[in-house]
């Protein structure tokens, strides 16, 4: 099978299974595991912050990083298609009590005009504003990336404001990638921002929260209090390690490889891609010219031996990744032209 659903779908690669194998490991609720401490040193210092924590999940990561800046009642400032609004089931309200503030950003690429005038302050009948978060890259607006200067404003903005800004970069190396920068550079403005190692990184398991070490501090706590104290952890750190030291180098070949699935899509009869949401490893489509749903089409790919996902409706999103070449992209491009014709 030829997976396109998401790049979360990765297998740990012999070196991982190696590097996990011989881990080094201790008691990470005690600070004691050299593995879990040595990643969280190297995120912090690729990232040019002062700390970092170890997740089992992206969810969990933005879960802290929302909770460090906010009190309960706040706002949180976000676009509309946001991870933290509409996939993480409601936790930012669950364990931050915090409302999501949505706004709807042409290609999920808020701008700083936009933000300010969703600035609330104190008053009798608002909620206030506790915290801006900016998704980069954008998921389901296609992968889109934050122009630099765009999240600068941003950043810059909310901080004349007293805000604090988080990223939640689940894709943030596929962002630098595509921006052609250091990864430093791109959440240089951010406060705290989330990372995922188990998606294009491909690790199997692990994010990371990066941010100031006060905020790491209480981060810890949080971590613990959500049931995300691990043990013996170095086992996935060590395969963390190895994503995070070796594979931010070759996302090119995965955004390269998303724009051929694009460039193929467009040329079907009935499939309408936005070619200017394509910069990174997702493309997203809608078949609605062909008169039938994602999910139909879903099925029918997968009977061929492709998968790829409806996002409700008539929308698709198909992801590039490690496990996937260009071979297999052309050829479950095939597939899909099978299916629908063109
Ligand atoms: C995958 C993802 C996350 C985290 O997801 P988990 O499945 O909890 O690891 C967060 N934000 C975005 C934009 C994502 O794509």
């Amino acid at each position: 099978m030829i997976d396109l659903r998401s790049d979360t779908v990765t297998r740990p690669s012999e070196e991982m299974r190696r590097a996990m194998a011989n881990a080094e490991v201790g008691d990470d609720v005690y600070g004691e595991d050299p593995t879990v401490n040595r990643l969280e040193e190297r995120a912090a210092e690729i990232l040019g912050k002062e700390a970092a924590l170890f997740v089992p999940t992206g969810t969990m990561g933005n879960t802290i990083g929302i909770k460090v800046h906010t009190t309960h009642g706040q706002e949180v400032i976000c676009e509309s298609r946001a991870h933290i609004m509409n996939y993480e089931l409601s936790m930012m309200a669950w364990f931050a009590g915090a409302l999501a503030r949505p706004i709807v950003a042409e290609n999920g690429i808020l701008r700083w005009e936009q933000v300010r005038r969703e600035i609330r302050a104190v008053s009798p009948h608002y909620s206030p504003t506790g915290l801006v978060e900016v998704e980069n890259t954008a998921n389901i607006a296609g992968g889109t990336v934050y122009p630099m200067e765009v999240l600068e404003e941003i950043c810059d903005g909310a901080h004349a404001a007293g805000l604090k800004v988080h990223m939640d970069g689940a894709r943030v190396f596929n962002a630098a990638a595509a921006l052609g920068c250091d990864v430093k550079e791109v959440v240089a403005k951010v406060d705290s921002v989330m990372f995922c190692l188990s998606k294009g990184l491909g690790a199997p398991v692990g994010s990371m929260v990066v941010g100031t070490r006060s905020a790491m501090e209480y981060g810890r706590l949080l971590r613990k209090r959500l049931g995300g104290g691990m043990r013996q952890a170095g086992v996935l750190a060590a395969a963390g390690l190895i994503a995070l030291e070796k594979n931010p180098a070759r996302l090119g070949e995965d955004h390269a490889n998303a724009r051929l699935i694009a460039e193929r899509l467009a040329e079907m009869r009935g499939v309408a891609v936005k070619m200017e949401t394509v910069q990174t490893n997702i493309v997203i489509f809608d078949v609605a010219g062909t008169g039938r749903t994602g999910a139909e089409l879903s099925a029918e790919f997968l009977r061929r031996g492709v998968a790829i996902n409806g996002l409700g409706g008539t929308l698709m999103r198909a992801v590039t990744h490690l496990d996937v070449n260009r071979a297999d992209c052309e050829k479950a491009m095939d597939v899909v032209r099978g299916v629908i014709g063109s």
